[in-house]
């Protein structure tokens, strides 16, 4: 998680090696020419390495009608839900090595099932370093939960609008809903991660009276993605809202001819009126989002049924 350390470690490697190669340096003409090169790549290396932001990844996971966004910062890995089953292993086992099954930090947003159906396959084959969750117990999906003290996750219920919950270096969660214990959708842990070249706001399945609290809170840089909220209902995604944030992205994960009729087209609509290009689950499959050094993403999908 500590990035930092990471790079120091890695710094230190490089310095080793260089001084192994220097010390024979003196040996022949040949020798010293080899010298000198190995040196100058050593040197751009170490300065690219050191000027490189760490890679941001944001996943949306096609888990059919549920949310599953696998954030990957540097060699670190955060999950914002699980969708409703055990599909979202597909998923993780595409993104994260199999040899260090570790997911730093699990949020669970709400304990509807389409938000944590997944987490019973998650826990079982993957190392959980922290879980956060919003504290509601209603539901009886949740009680799953309830069993992450046996895998010695540190669990954590979210507090008051704008904390920063979890970091490393610049890179940050804000937590951004309350503590009822009546309202599942409503009560969802929203949260908003930015970096240096980005800022990705993902607020689960939250409606439109949080969702303009969020975006009048004060605490939102730049929104350059944005999760649609509640897989495209009209209950979310106002059009006030979305040009407030004015994101330049969106997506939404959404299961193929769900009984919802999600996505809703006035939600697409108020998407594009505000001047956001809309990627779709049900329609590229599994979504990746690498964060470009310039500000943009580098957007790649599973199929082409477009
Ligand atoms: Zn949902």
């Amino acid at each position: 998680m500590d990035e930092l350390a990471k790079k120091k470690q890695s710094e230190k490697k490089i310095m080793k090696k260089m001084s192994v190669v220097l010390s024979n340096c003196e040996k022949s003409v040949l020798a010293q020419l080899s010298c000198f090169c190995f040196l100058c790549v050593a040197l751009v290396g170490l300065f690219f390495h050191l000027a490189m932001p760490p890679k941001v990844q944001i996943t949306a996971c096609d888990v059919g009608q549920g949310d599953a966004v696998l954030i990957q910062y540097g060699q670190s890995f955060v999950l914002i839900d699980t969708g409703p089953n055990s599909d979202i292993l597909r998923c993780l086992q595409r993104n994260i090595f199999f040899l260090d099954p570790t997911i730093d930090l699990v949020i669970l947003t709400h304990p509807d099932k389409d938000h944590i159906g997944g987490w019973e396959s998650v826990v079982e084959r993957y190392r959980i370093s922290e879980l956060a969750t919003n504290g509601q117990s209603a539901n009886p999906d949740h009680s799953s939960v309830s069993q992450t003290a046996e895998t010695g996750a540190f669990v954590w219920w979210p507090g008051v609008i704008g904390r920063v919950v979890w970091s490393a270096d610049s890179f940050a969660a804000l937590h951004t809903s309350g503590e009822s214990q009546e309202e599942t959708n409503a009560q969802s842990v929203g949260t908003y991660w930015w970096g240096e070249s980005f800022g990705f706001l993902s607020l689960g399945d939250l409606e439109c009276e949080q969702e303009l609290a969020v975006a009048g809170s004060g605490l939102l840089n730049r929104v350059s993605l944005l999760k649609v909220s509640h897989h495209g209902s009209k209950s979310s995604s106002c059009l006030e809202f979305l040009q407030k944030i004015d994101t330049e992205t969106a997506f939404i994960s959404v299961g193929e001819k769900n009984s919802y009729n999600h996505p809703e087209e006035n939600v697409i609509f108020s998407l594009e009126k505000a001047g956001a290009v809309v990627y779709r689950t049900d329609i590229q499959g599994e979504i990746t989002y690498q964060s470009h050094i310039s500000g943009g993403w580098l957007v790649e999908y599973e199929n082409g049924k477009e």
